[in-house]
């Protein structure tokens, strides 16, 4: 009787990250760039989720991070903005980055910016500082958010004026885009904002809310439960403002399995 040798069969991890292709990297600033990747047909995500993105490490353990998904749901690709801190263990390498290099993408999207998470609403505030826009880069180019509410108002602070560039770029390139920007058109608006250098506004979100500047600049009532609906993306101490002052206003926290009024994250742990 003959053996035959049989390979030992390789346990394969449904949960492992796939080996996704760069498409292409545009750099911003010194900080900040963003980037597309090839996405995998299996991949569904609803837009305003993050997902887990990295690099293999030099000993072959990935090095993975939180990222929000900043291309909509409907995209081929996806697209990430990235920050570029000098020492992260993942952006200090991230950042070199060139098409046609691999990196990992997780499985398994999750996230409380999601329309699933709010209650209907006329007016959606999407509001943000720094990469903090990335998820809303996704949520104002998706069309469920225009048969959702009647206007959308996306704010953006950041200290440099630079630093404002994707934000501008995404919802004008959005307005203009001949399939589906008519969707927009009408009910989208960017509120930009920057904190230290010279520019048309001036100024943190949270202190023209307080002031009452923001709506006065926009043309529209104060904040209002019976109407009004936000998501909130960005710094530690931005988001703990922001819920304070949404509370003060009458709305109520939202989540997956709750939806509510307003609902946060925060754009990186830190
Ligand atoms: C839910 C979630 C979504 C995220 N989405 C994004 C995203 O879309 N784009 C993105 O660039 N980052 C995002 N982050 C942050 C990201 O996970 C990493 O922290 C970041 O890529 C830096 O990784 P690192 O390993 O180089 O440094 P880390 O060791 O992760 O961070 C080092 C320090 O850098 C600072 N830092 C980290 N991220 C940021 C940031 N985005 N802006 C300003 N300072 C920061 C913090 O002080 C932190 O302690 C997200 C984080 C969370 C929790």
């Amino acid at each position: 009787m003959t053996v035959t040798a049989v390979a030992p069969v390789k346990k394969v991890n449904p949960n492992a990250p796939s080996e996704e292709t760069v498409l292409s990297v545009d750099h911003y600033t010194d900080r900040l760039f963003k980037f597309r990747l090839t996405r995998p047909q299996s991949f569904r995500f609803r837009s305003g989720e993050f997902i887990m993105i990295g690099l293999p490490k030099e000993n072959g353990k990935p090095l993975l991070r939180a990222y929000s998904v900043a291309s909509p749901n409907w995209d081929d690709t996806l697209e990430f903005y990235s920050i570029k801190v000098p020492d992260g263990p993942l952006t200090s390498r991230l950042q070199k980055i060139v098409p046609g290099d691999k990196v990992l993408l997780g499985k398994k999207p999750v996230g409380t910016l999601v329309h699933d998470a709010l209650t209907p609403g006329k007016r959606l505030y999407c509001f943000s500082t720094g990469t903090g826009f990335a998820p809303f880069a996704s949520v104002i180019r998706d069309p469920e958010t225009y048969d959702k509410f009647d206007e959308v108002i996306v704010t953006h602070t950041c200290r440099d004026v630079a630093e404002l560039q994707y934000s501008q770029e995404i919802v004008e390139s959005f307005l203009n885009d001949p399939d589906i920007g008519e969707l927009a058109q009408g009910k989208l608006r960017l509120y930009a904002t920057c904190t230290r250098e010279a520019f048309e506004r001036k100024g943190r979100t949270t202190d023209l809310i307080e002031s009452g500047k923001l709506f006065s600049d926009l043309g529209v009532p104060k904040l209002n439960r019976d109407t009004d609906r936000a998501m909130i993306c960005g710094s530690i101490d931005f988001t703990k403002d922001m819920k304070a002052l949404m509370e003060s206003h009458g709305l109520k926290e939202g989540s997956n399995s709750e939806p509510a009024d307003f609902v946060i994250e925060r754009a990186f742990v830190g």
